[in-house]
């Protein structure tokens, strides 16, 4: 295991990251840059967000001792930090709250972002209702024929959606329109990244504000335990819950970290999201780092049961900590998702996201019978109902029986 080392002032992480974009976009990258290490550092600001933290998303989340499923697996003592209890179900209101100030701060008075699950969609644009800018979400459009539910709240909480047509009318498409976008509108707009992907500044600055996280959890589990916790397993799409959990608890090497990607119908096969399992090193939305492409160089899509983990590549930070094996990294499939899905909401009275219910079934998995006396921390970073529906079908659910 090498040491982690802090990004560099053009945001390479060993050889990950950095900042591939055009000409033009330069100039807005630096300037955002600039006024995030300024912004970050004013009391005023830090006061704000852990006001809109405490009173707005619901923070501090709970530690979970998650007992039943303790004695289910039999082995280590398992505890969820509960960020699907904040305010929008999931933990991407964390940064969007944090990035929605520093654009106020900047004195931009349009909000742009991408979405593909709409999760990232509905937190950026619940921000904008709370401070009154106008929202534009880049949305492909098979995306908005699958995600209706939160197609309709994003309406509600008056965004605009911009169907996006080109490529495969998701995710990946969604962000390259809203790139463009950005490109066109420099002066009045801020564009809200919704995981630890992008350019520099945006994997660092999405990483900061998440590790709200691992702040928390650490305090907590030093209290209900009186030690660290011995292992850490979170799931990765992007990157940033993951990044959240992990980044305070990177230098105490004796706790291991572990990071569940989504392997759809088998990290073999094409229809996979398992970037760091199947991918390779490759620049995807101005950042280099593991990426699914072909021969050619040309981005491949992804496939996974939950749009969350739905995307071709994952943000450089874990790139590098794969690299230097400070994280280990593993692949679940659809099937051992649903079947965690299911387990988890008869043992704990908790239906959990289809997201971390990836980082359960591994965690069910490995841990079955071994390592007792341990103490593991699962990020549970979303909640389930949203999946309800893609989880009734696949599962073949009949609400009739
Ligand atoms: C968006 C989302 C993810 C994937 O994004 P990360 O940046 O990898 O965290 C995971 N879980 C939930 C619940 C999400 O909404």
């Amino acid at each position: 295991m090498k040491k982690y080392k802090q990004p560099n002032t053009v945001g390479r992480f060993g050889k990950f990251g950095g900042m591939y974009v055009s000409e033009t976009l330069m100039p807005l990258l630096l300037n955002l840059d600039k006024s995030y290490k300024k912004i970050q550092k004013e009391k005023k600001f830090k006061e704000e967000l852990n006001d809109l933290f405490k009173n707005y998303v619901g923070r501090p989340s709970s530690l979970h001792y998650a007992k039943n499923l303790s004695k289910y697996i039999n082995g280590p003592k398992v505890y969820f930090k509960r960020d699907e209890l904040n305010h929008t179900g999931a933990h991407k209101i964390n940064n969007c709250l944090g990035q929605i100030l520093l654009a106020k701060k900047m004195g931009k008075t349009r909000i742009i972002a991408e979405t593909g699950a709409g999760q990232h969609g509905v937190a950026t644009a619940t921000v904008c209702a709370l401070f009154g800018l106008p929202c534009y979400i880049y949305m492909g459009s098979k995306d908005i024929e699958r995600q209706k539910p939160n197609v309709f709240r994003m309406k509600l909480l008056g965004a605009t959606i911009i169907p996006v047509e080109s490529g495969s009318k998701s995710l990946k498409d969604a962000m390259n329109e809203a790139l463009r976008d950005w490109i066109k509108n420099v002066r009045d707009t801020f564009y809200i990244i919704g995981s630890t992907a992008g350019p520099h500044p945006y994997p660092k600055m999405v990483r900061d504000f998440q590790s709200v996280i691992g702040k928390e959890a650490r305090e907590q589990i030093l209290k209900a335990e009186k030690k660290l916790p011995d292992y850490l397993i979170a799931c990765v799409g992007g990157g940033s819950n993951a990044m959240g959990l992990f980044y305070p608890f990177l230098n105490d090497k004796k706790v291991k970290i572990i990071g569940v990607e989504a392997a759809g119908r088998g990290a073999k096969t094409e229809e996979t999201a398992a970037t760091m399992t199947s991918g390779t090193p490759g620049i995807l939305h101005g950042s280099y780092s593991y990426v699914l492409q072909d021969n050619d160089g040309q981005i491949k899509e992804a496939h996974s049961i939950s749009a969350g983990l739905d995307y071709p590549g994952v943000g450089p930070e874990h790139s590098y900590l794969k690299d230097i094996k400070r994280v280990k990294y593993f692949g679940v499939t659809d099937a051992e998702a649903l079947k965690a899905f299911q387990t988890c909401s008869k043992l704990e009275g908790i239906i959990p996201a289809l997201e971390p219910s990836h980082a359960l079934a591994y965690l069910i998995k490995a841990f079955k019978n071994k390592h007792k006396n341990k103490v593991v921390i699962l990020n549970m970073c979303g909640r389930g109902d949203k999946d309800l529906f893609t989880a009734a079908k696949a599962i073949g659910f009949d609400a009739d029986e």
